[in-house]
């Protein structure tokens, strides 16, 4: 494991194993440092690994270089619910190719500029842009109804309208 990658990366829960380089990307091994996860479901603790698949999620450029960082997708077994639950990770939403940071600064860059400018800058498919970006637009949109909600439950509970 090397600290100092660890460190440089900034992503929770995780820590580097090994790390190479091509002319124009960078490929970070991850490690998960959790032995066991909480099910959603009855918040029991489980450390029984069901089945672990490699993925390959998309990171911040470093050193001009494209990131793409390996890791495992973990899935382990619930026995008292019985069910199979598939590890979240906190800087990766549910089935997304890409870290949360990375979506949110295409989001910000396709704003400025466009799908085009943006496609190219990063070397992604328009596509995949515009993929991003309706992922991180309907976000936001789940977080304004979510605020709207708490403020109407204060209003409703508490006065002042
Ligand atoms: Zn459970």
């Amino acid at each position: 494991m090397n600290l100092h990658l660890t460190h440089f990366l900034n992503l929770p829960g995780v820590a580097i194993e090994s790390c190479n380089s091509s002319e124009d990307s960078i490929f970070f091994q991850l490690t998960i440092l959790a032995k066991k996860i909480q099910c959603p479901h009855c918040r029991n603790f489980t450390e029984e690994l069901h089945q672990t698949r490699p993925i390959i999620v998309r990171d911040l450029p470093a050193n001009g270089k494209d990131v793409y960082l390996k890791l495992p997708r973990r899935q382990f077994y619930c026995k008292v619910c019985q069910r199979y639950i598939t590890e979240r990770l906190k800087f990766i939403d549910l089935r997304r190719k890409y870290t949360q940071r990375f979506e949110e600064r295409i989001y910000f860059q396709v704003k400025k500029s466009n799908f085009e400018e943006v496609s190219n800058q990063q070397h992604l498919g328009v596509e995949q842009v515009k993929n991003i970006f309706n992922h991180m637009t309907q976000k936001q949109k789940k977080q304004e109804r979510l605020e709207l909600s708490k403020q109407t439950f204060w209003q409703r509970n508490f006065g002042h309208s």
